[in-house]
């Protein structure tokens, strides 16, 4: 913290959905928070917008080819202007920082999430795709160097929440919440059929595109399973995934007792994200409020595995451990890249992943060089069959 005893957060990813979300919770509470850096992959305009108006410390670009234009537009302020990944992955670890919101996309949140754990600054996660390929080693380095991970997700925001107070009690189980995405009511040969526009149109969340289509496939919710397991110490057979469209209930717990605990509310992403900031204190909002009396019904069914095996397969690679789930991830990022750009169907992407769990070279223990490697190996085989 600051002087003013302000919380200092670098936000990587900062022009994304969760990135620009944060920095309404900024304005919503500009007494509580200060942006000391912006990191952006290329969306320069939005980037000086920002600068402009939150006047950080630093910003950073990934690419480096927007570096003199980013530099020109804030050279009449006194921002520190830097380019390329690697100062993404030095900037967060600054002294002043106290929180790093991870809201990059992919694999590539994965390093700067290390530096800032063995900076000792607080994560607040957005970038789960980091807990999917190296959930120990994050969880691990989290323990060794004593700095919080608090959730963003909104289902593991849920959970966070519902267990507060309950740290000596035994959890029987988790039940993430999914909304089931646009095609919870397609049979499989509906899916074979379905465009990339229709993929994109969440019923009830507006998210960048990567995060959309894993949501149509249901990775979306299978790699939740993956990061609840890391943050919360719960082995993949004790976390139960519940369709439930409305998105009202983010997700639950259910204790020794048989007692189910639940968080409610609104499906606005700033809520988990200024938990995560202001955590263990509650700030006040002017975000919208749950309207009982307009909720007609909340309900509930049990995904299907077979329709959308995704979900089947992050299942299996956690159980499988080692760098399985880093192989699905990187599978993942290649066919849901490849799908965007029209270049395969729907039904492609799960099938591509599961032949590259086929043919991966499993590893029980990796190191991060281990990740490394089978992130590029894994990125290059997928894009070859594609
Ligand atoms: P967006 O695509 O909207 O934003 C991604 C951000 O990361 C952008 O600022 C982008 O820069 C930047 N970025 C992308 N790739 C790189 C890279 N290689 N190097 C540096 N910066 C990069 O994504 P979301 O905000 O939707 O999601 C961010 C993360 O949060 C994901 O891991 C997602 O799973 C997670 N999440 C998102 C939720 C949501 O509601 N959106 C909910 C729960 C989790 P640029 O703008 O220049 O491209
Ligand atoms: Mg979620």
């Amino acid at each position: 913290m600051n002087s003013e005893n302000k919380r200092v957060i670098a936000i990587l990813g900062s022009t994304g959905s969760i990135g620009t979300q944060t920095l309404q919770v900024v304005e919503e509470h500009p007494e509580c928070f200060e942006v000391y850096a912006i990191t952006a992959n290329q969306r320069v305009d939005d980037l000086i917008a920002q600068a402009r108006k939150f006047k950080p410390e630093a910003v950073v670009i990934a690419d480096e080819t927007k570096y003199t234009q980013l530099k020109e537009a804030l050279a009449d302020l006194p921002i520190k202007v830097y380019a390329g990944y690697e100062a993404i992955c030095q900037i967060v670890t600054s002294a002043p920082i106290d929180i790093v919101v991870t809201a990059m996309v992919g694999f590539a949140g994965l390093r700067p999430t290390i530096e800032a754990i063995k900076a000792g600054k607080a994560i607040a996660l957005a970038n789960k795709e980091t807990m999917v390929v190296a959930g120990e080693l994050i969880t691990n380095l989290a323990n060794r160097y004593r700095v919080p991970i608090l959730p963003v997700d909104s289902e593991h925001s849920a959970i966070f929440q519902c267990l507060a107070g309950e740290s000596n009690n035994r959890i029987e189980k988790l039940i993430l919440t999914a909304s089931g995405g646009p095609f919870r009511t397609y049979t499989a040969e509906q899916l074979e059929g379905v465009t990339k526009a229709q993929a994109l149109r969440h019923p009830n969340w507006s998210m960048g595109a990567k995060i959309t289509i894993d949501s149509a496939t249901m990775m979306n919710k299978g790699f939740e399973v993956i990061e609840a397991k890391w943050l919360f110490g719960i082995e993949g057979k004790d976390i139960e995934v519940v369709v439930h469209p409305q998105s009202v209930i983010h997700s639950m717990v259910q204790f020794a007792d048989g007692s189910v605990k639940a968080q409610l509310g609104t499906p606005d992403m700033r809520l988990p994200i200024m938990y995560a900031l202001s955590y263990p204190s509650r700030l006040d909002s002017s975000f919208p409020r749950l309207d009982f009396g307009k909720l007609q019904q909340l309900t509930f069914e049990s995904p299907n595995f077979d329709t959308f095996p995704c979900l089947r397969f992050a299942y299996d690679a956690l159980a499988m451990g080692g760098n399985m789930p880093c192989v699905v991830n990187a599978a993942n990022e290649i066919c849901v890249a490849a799908f965007l750009r029209e270049k395969i169907k729907f039904t492609d992407m799960s099938r591509i992943i599961e032949r590259a769990m086929q043919s991966a070279n499993f590893k029980i223990n990796p190191t991060l060089d281990d990740y490394l490697a089978t992130d590029a190996e894994i990125r290059k085989m997928a894009e070859g069959w594609i």
